[in-house]
């Protein structure tokens, strides 16, 4: 008898190991509101919006995620941008029939995410910053020559201007800044987020490296961010990113932003061995292989507001 439920107790751990891994994980990102991603600075002019996010909509679709990709001026201010993101949500909601949307934002997607959640707070579930430019970077303050006289020695801010040159035409297919890349500069330097966070407050830090509200008006607020600006060799942008991150004069960041900058709202962690593209999987994929994917957060970050109801 004791061997008869002995056996049948194996093939019941065995049934079940054979069950495909896949049935385990259905439903695992389909959040009740459509998850709408916004890129950041230039938005990879080359190679497009949806491969800006490497990976990364599909990942969030095969287990119920409902993903829109949006694409707004590749450089401009925060405010102007916003408005073009305000538009493709209304017609967001207009076909899925959605009341509210997902909001998830990298680099100047995080003020620009920020924009639209304060001024329709009444269409947004939840705003969240990837890398978020939440109060400045110091390498847009190094751009338009705004950094603390006598901070960077002129030899590093050379080192600075040449990796940004770099990144600056990797990213855009571009090797000069446009008038509106420098309307971008301004609301992406310290003094300009400053004064734009004074208009729009929610979710934002009132210490300096703290958290924000979770909650405000009825939007849920999270960020996350890499801190490790080298992280892959075969990366052709890396070594940029290693002499943009000297802006920082040994402040933890990514490379282009300083970890408490990107602080919003609820903070998951601000400390991945990422640099600011390894947060959206790229360059293609190459990131460090010693970290968790940067797909995954995404996918973990979807059951998050999965489970709040979201
Ligand atoms: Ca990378």
């Amino acid at each position: 008898m004791k061997k008869h439920l002995a056996r049948k107790a194996v093939m019941f751990v065995m049934a079940l190991m054979m069950l495909p891994a896949s049935s385990w994980a259905a439903g695992y990102t389909e959040t009740k509101y459509p998850i709408v991603l916004v890129h950041g600075l230039f938005g990879f002019d080359n190679i497009g919006p949806v491969d800006y996010w490497y990976g990364i909509p599909s990942a969030l679709r095969s287990d119920g995620a409902k993903v829109y990709v949006t694409q707004v001026a590749a450089a401009n201010s925060t405010e102007v941008r916003g408005e073009q993101l305000l538009t493709q949500v209304k017609q967001i909601l207009a076909v899925t029939g959605a009341s509210k949307v997902n909001l998830i934002g990298h680099s100047h997607g995080g003020p620009t995410i920020r924009y639209v959640a304060s001024v329709r707070p009444d269409l947004i579930a939840s705003a969240t910053s990837v890398g978020g430019v939440n109060r400045g970077s110091k390498v847009a303050d190094v751009l338009l020559g705004v950094a603390p006289a006598g901070s960077i020695s002129n030899t590093v801010l050379v080192s600075i201007s040449n990796g940004l040159a770099q990144i600056i035409s990797f990213l855009s297919g571009k090797p000069t800044m446009s008038q509106d890349a420098l309307a971008a500069a301004n609301s992406l330097s310290t003094a300009g987020s400053l004064k734009f966070n004074a208009k729009y407050p929610e979710g934002v830090p009132t210490t300096a490296c703290g958290e924000g509200a979770y909650t405000a008006r009825g939007v849920a607020y999270f960020s996350w961010s890499g801190a490790k600006p080298y992280t892959n060799v075969l990366d052709v942008i890396d070594p940029a990113l290693a002499l943009t991150s000297l802006a920082f004069g040994g402040e933890k960041n990514d490379g282009l932003v300083a970890s408490c900058s990107t602080h919003l709202g609820k903070v998951i962690r601000d400390d991945y061995a990422m640099n600011h593209l390894d947060e959206v999987n790229q360059t293609i994929g190459l990131v460090n292989i010693f970290e968790t994917s940067p797909v995954t957060l995404y996918r973990q970050h979807a059951n998050r507001l999965k489970n709040q109801g979201l």
